[in-house]
């Protein structure tokens, strides 16, 4: 057995890459550096999924920071055939005087949630909705059946336990329609916790794999001819008492005024928000036509191609208003939870700042729309490559005061890095290199 003073707790951040990274401290020395944290490099935010730190980024060789872990996130998952306990924490990144660190990925998301708080006397409560892909499975089994959750159920119930242990346990469990493809759903959180859950959730579900010799990819395409592993945000308003506020009887597709005003804000910069919520150069390989991901910035009832779906209650009966939300779907696990929602909460807020009215609904697939129908119902393509999202991010010009210059400079640097780092690879080479990755 392993006391806890033989142990190493780790302090994490999910970074601008969306990898988690970060440093241990012995156990015994545990209380003192829960008071000072540990060192961090500002670099290190630059650094790529294919551990390249992207040129041009701001920090260069120098400059200190802190990684501060967060005591509510404290993760502790027992030891077991001779392994050590998992400890650790999420962190924030601080500067040295101890002021959050302009370039935080937590802190972007926490000054987001800070505003829509004050300035709109709103909460947020979020679902996370991911699905990732079992590899090496011999013999795939019909998609969605009991077959395909039979062939995994020992190492599916294993994640689920450590998820458990881990504080985000999952809603459900499902076998997907691609081969070896499952989703897990967790159950809805305030906007925080909910992020912080889905950072821990990649890390137990590659973990518990890896350690039953399988191994389990959340890259958006597995092949370039299969279906995706997408993540679809929930996101549903409320009140300061915590009600319910994204229903409204009489609102377009059921939908508040203030839920309408905060769709359409993601709508109008859903350009710049997929650089953040679909990241890498193989995600534009899922956000295509047909794929139930979405390709076209629009809003449906329902509509699993829409890039905002409007989710009924589970059933009819009791409180309509509870269980009616939004589903974001341009969203992949190769963002960082933080950065995703977090800029997903800055174009609401946009949104609701101009009062914005509801977008038109879509309920087609949008790929099937003539010219004149995408016209009127203000339909577009989203951004075909990263390289495209990244230079609509760029230029949004709203988009560029949702925070720090530097935290601008960091994120294009790196991600414009990952773009030419990849230039010579074929579709098949860009699903196995990020396959590995993520
Ligand atoms: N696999 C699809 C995606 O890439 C989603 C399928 C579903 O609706 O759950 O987003
Ligand atoms: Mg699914």
């Amino acid at each position: 057995m392993h006391d806890t003073h033989e142990g190493i707790v780790f302090f994490v951040t999910s970074d601008f890459s969306g990898l988690v990274r970060g440093r241990g401290v012995p156990a015994r020395n545990l209380p003192a550096f829960l008071e000072t944290g540990c060192g961090w490099v500002p670099a290190d935010q630059a650094i790529n999924a294919f551990d390249v730190i992207g040129e041009g980024n701001p920090f260069g060789s120098s400059g200190d920071l802190r990684l501060m872990p967060d005591p509510a996130t404290e993760v502790r998952i027992a030891g077991n055939a001779g392994r050590p306990p998992w400890h650790f924490f999420l962190a924030d990144i601080q500067s040295l005087d101890g002021a959050p660190w302009s370039c935080c990925a937590r802190g972007f998301l926490k000054a987001a949630l800070a505003d829509l708080e004050q300035r709109f006397g709103l909460g947020l409560s979020v679902a996370f909705e991911h699905e990732f892909t079992l590899l090496g499975d011999p013999a795939p089994a019909p998609g969605f059946s009991m077959r395909a959750f039979r062939r995994q159920e020992t190492l599916v119930t294993a994640i689920a336990s450590a998820l458990r242990a881990a504080g985000a346990a999952p809603e459900m469990i499902l076998p997907e329609f691609g081969p070896g493809q499952f989703e897990i759903t967790l159950p809805p959180a305030p906007a925080l916790t909910a992020a912080d859950r889905a950072v821990v959730f990649r890390e137990v579900v590659r973990d518990v794999a890896e350690r039953q010799g399988s191994r389990a990819t959340f890259a958006p395409k597995i092949r370039p001819e299969g279906v995706g592993n997408g993540v679809h945000i929930h996101l549903s308003l409320n009140d300061s008492k915590g009600r319910p506020v994204t229903y409204d009887a009489d609102g377009p597709g059921e939908l508040s005024a203030p839920a309408a005003a905060f769709a359409a804000g993601v709508l109008r910069h859903a350009d710049a928000l997929v650089a953040l919520t679909a990241p890498s150069v193989v995600s534009y390989l899922r956000l295509k036509p047909h794929h139930w991901a979405t390709a076209f910035a629009c809003l449906g009832r329902q509509n699993r191609e829409a890039t905002i779906r409007i989710c009924p209650r589970a059933r009819a009966g009791g409180d309509p208003a509870a269980g009616h939300h939004l589903e974001y779907r341009a969203a992949d696990a190769t963002a960082s939870p933080y950065l995703a929602l977090g800029a997903l909460v800055r174009a609401g807020l946009a949104g609701l700042a101009e009062n914005l009215p509801a977008p038109p609904l879509v309920d087609t697939d949008p790929a099937e729309l003539d010219a004149a129908e995408c016209e009127r119902l203000g339909v577009r393509p989203l951004p075909a490559s990263l390289a495209a999202a990244l230079d609509a991010l760029a230029a949004d010009k709203v988009a560029m005061t949702w925070a720090a210059p530097d935290f601008w400079a960091c994120y294009l640097a790196m991600k414009r890095s990952e773009w030419a780092g990849l230039a010579d690879y074929d579709h098949v080479a860009l699903c196995d290199a990020y396959s590995r990755v993520y």
